[in-house]
This record gives C-alpha cells, sequence and structure tokens, in this order.
C-alpha cells in the first residue's frame, strides 16, 4: 500500500474559553487558514467534565509525562515541586483543566493539510505564555504563566489546544466529533500549495 500524501494528514484544535471570552475565534482561525490548512469540521459546545478528563487521558502515559515535565519545570527554575509524585501533581492539573476548560463554551475542529499536526502546533507556540515565542498565538494573544496559575490552583490559560503528534490527532478527533462530521472536500487553492504541475493558471 502506498502512503497517504502529507496533505491528507489532520490536526485537532480546542480554542479553549479564554479564546471565545476575548473575540480571537475569528484572529485564531485566520492563522490556521492562512497557512494553508483547510477545515474539516467545526462545532461550538461547552465540555462536560467527563470529556475533558477522556481527552486528556486518551493517551494512558499522559498522567505520568505531564506530572514528570512539571517537576522538572518547577527544579529548572530552582524551585521545590508541590509533591514528587507525578500523578498526584497531574490530579491536581486535570482538575484544573476540567474547571478551565467547562466554564464556558469552547470551538472544536479539525484542520487538515500538510504537516498538519506540526504546523498547528509551531503556529501555537509553547505552552506556558510567558515562553511562547513571539509570532506564535500564544505568544501574541496571551500572558499568563505558571507563576501565576499553580499558587491560585487554576489551569494556565493559554487560550488553544492543539495535538502533538498525529495519533494523538487521530484518537482526539474520534473523541470529539463522528464519522460524519468530517467533511472531505477540494479548496481551489489545493492547486497551488500540492500540485506537481502548475499548469492551467495562463489563459
Ligand atoms: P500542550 O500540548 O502544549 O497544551 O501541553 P501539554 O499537553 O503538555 O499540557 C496540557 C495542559 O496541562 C496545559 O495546557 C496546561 O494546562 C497543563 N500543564 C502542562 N505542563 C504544565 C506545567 O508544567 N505546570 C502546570 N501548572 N500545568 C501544566
Ligand atoms: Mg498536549
Amino acid at each position: 500500500m502506498t502512503e497517504k500524501h502529507p496533505k491528507f494528514e489532520r490536526t485537532f484544535v480546542i480554542i479553549k474559553p479564554d479564546g471565545v471570552q476575548r473575540s480571537l475565534v475569528g484572529e485564531i482561525i485566520k492563522r490556521f487558514e492562512q497557512v494553508g490548512l483547510k477545515l474539516a469540521a467545526m462545532k461550538m459546545l461547552v465540555p462536560t467534565p467527563e470529556q475533558i478528563e477522556k481527552h486528556y487521558t486518551l493517551d494512558p502515559e499522559w498522567r505520568r509525562v505531564t506530572g514528570e515535565k512539571t517537576i522538572k519545570g518547577y527544579l529548572s527554575k530552582g524551585l521545590k515541586p508541590p509533591s514528587e509524585d507525578p500523578l498526584e501533581i497531574t490530579a491536581k492539573i486535570l482538575a484544573n483543566l476540567k474547571k478551565y476548560l467547562a466554564s464556558g463554551p469552547v470551538v472544536a475542529m479539525v484542520l487538515q493539510g500538510a504537516h498538519a499536526v506540526q504546523i498547528v502546533r509551531k503556529l501555537v507556540g509553547g505552552t506556558e505564555p510567558l515562553t511562547s515565542d513571539v509570532g506564535s498565538i500564544r505568544g501574541d494573544f496571551v500572558l499568563d504563566s505558571y507563576q501565576m496559575s499553580d499558587p491560585d490552583n487554576r489551569a494556565v490559560r493559554n487560550l488553544i489546544h492543539a495535538s502533538g503528534s498525529p495519533k494523538e490527532a487521530n484518537d482526539e478527533i474520534s473523541h470529539w466529533f463522528s464519522k460524519v462530521d468530517l467533511v472531505d472536500y477540494k479548496l481551489v487553492q489545493d492547486h497551488i500549495l500540492y500540485d506537481v504541475n502548475l499548469d492551467g493558471l495562463l489563459e
């Protein structure tokens, strides 16, 4: 069997409640559209805490990996982590994520195009807005930090979730959307983005 062309790669994005409240839905989607990605599905909803917990734990390693990453983050700043147990740390992070994401409407979408997962992660920027690159969505539109969110026992407000790998994307797309919600279609710009021969442009 031949490999599918990279143009068929899909990724999953949620514009979190702060993105909706700050009227950034259009700006965020614009950034994905202008790079050449196309929407394959989109909806607004208020997620339930159960949906959110399932979303983050689709990867059975997520609790351990995120807990370990968080502990490392504390140590690298010369700070004492609130617990040495990664799972205890993630339990708190997950509880806060449930409160944050269920607090209001979110916009969930599937984006399709070459290297969709990696391109969207690049446009979204690093997890903590304090250190997200300038020019990325998180770097340009939000100023939160773990230094502010952790003592207040809340999730860091970073506007967006985006899948971290094609496998994560597939799992998340089936978690949030039904097969019938996903639309396969051509955009007129697909020709200039992907076709080998650019014939047919001149009259
Ligand atoms: P993302 O893929 O960039 O959204 O980041 P992750 O998948 O690693 O983390 C998911 C969520 O967990 C983030 O949006 C944060 O809310 C939270 N999180 C991740 N790392 C940390 C951390 O070091 N400290 C705290 N307090 N929360 C974190
Ligand atoms: Mg992630």
